[in-house]
């Protein structure tokens, strides 16, 4: 390994001061992804900026709007009983990451800025229409997450930048949301394909608004906008759902790897889109009234 910079701001300021001299510097939230590929001479680095002590980024509020400070670890997420009522598909996808201990080490923000096509939280934040909240020394900018990613391991942060928070609005009354994913293996894997869903209800059960999203089948996490304009305005009956299903799986852009073929993946879509909306329908029928 090569020899690095540690650096160890105190405070949101301090950090962003340091990046601002050191911009090459790699921000160090969990260093599950990072530090791996830093042992495995996949990524030069310079510095480490930890965020480890920058309690900005630890914060979690949830008042009417979800606020997740970016080092927010997974096991927190997976554990936040409002996040499993109100958000369902992100406490599915923090819950399934890694082991408790990588739980307890990773944070929401290092999955999305190592922005890997397979990142189990991206789908279920995209469906919950997250906020990513960046910032530097100069100020803070928002984009839609949906905007955040640009391809396997790039995002549009720039040289200064970092993940500050991200800003989940609250979903309506009568709403639930879903997570799943297929691994060859049953824990410690990566999705070979991860499908949310989020379905919003009217007062007689007619579906208001659904979002699909899709991981591990594009070189970004994607929303899968023509399957999911299929819902609005519908009961979500068996023929429906494989409608939705089959669209979803034409609308995924996968690729044959050592994992899996891109027809097996499109089948996945198919299959995991219907398992997810049933699943989040279910959640959004049991808050009704
Ligand atoms: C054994 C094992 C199993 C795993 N299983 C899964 C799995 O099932 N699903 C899954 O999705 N992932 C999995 N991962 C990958 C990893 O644990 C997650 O992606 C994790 O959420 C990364 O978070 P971190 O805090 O450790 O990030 P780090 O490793 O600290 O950082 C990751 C990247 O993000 C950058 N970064 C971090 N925070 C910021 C910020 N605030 N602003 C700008 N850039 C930032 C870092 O510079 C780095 O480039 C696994 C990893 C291991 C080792």
């Amino acid at each position: 390994m090569n020899r690095f910079d540690y650096l160890a701001p105190t405070s949101l300021a301090e950090a962003l001061a340091m990046l601002s001299d050191r911009p090459e510097a790699f921000p160090l939230a969990g260093g599950t992804d990072l530090l791996v590929q830093i042992k495995e001479h996949r990524r030069p680095v310079e510095a480490l900026l930890s965020l480890k002590r920058v309690s900005e980024m630890h914060q979690l509020s949830l008042n009417g709007t979800l606020v997740l400070g970016t080092a927010v670890s997974l096991a927190q997420i997976a554990a936040e009983q409002q996040i499993r009522q109100n958000y369902a598909a992100l406490a599915d996808g923090a819950a399934l990451i890694g082991s408790v201990q990588i739980r307890s080490m990773a944070t929401v923000g290092g999955n999305l800025c190592n922005a890997s096509p397979s990142a189990d939280t991206a789908p279920p934040l995209l469906v919950l229409q997250a906020q990513a909240v960046i910032t530097t020394a100069e100020g803070e900018r928002t984009v839609p997450l949906a905007e955040f990613f640009l391809g396997p391991g790039r995002t549009i942060l720039q040289p200064g930048e970092m993940l500050k928070e991200i800003v989940v609005p609250q979903p309506p009354a009568r709403s639930g949301s879903c997570y799943l994913r297929h691994t060859p293996r049953a824990a410690m894997d990566i999705a070979v394909v991860g499908v949310a869903a989020a379905i919003s209800l009217d007062a007689e059960g007619i579906i208001a608004e659904a979002r699909l999203a899709l991981g591990a089948v594009a070189p970004t996490p994607m929303r899968a906008a023509a399957a999911e304009a299929l819902l609005p305005g519908q009961r979500l009956t068996g023929e429906l759902l494989a409608e939705v299903g089959h669209v979803a799986a034409q609308e995924a852009r996968p690729i044959d790897d050592l994992r899996a073929s891109a027809d097996y993946r499109r089948h996945l879509v198919n299959v995991l889109t219907q398992r997810v909306l049933s699943q989040a329908l279910a959640r959004a029928a049991s808050q009704q009234g």
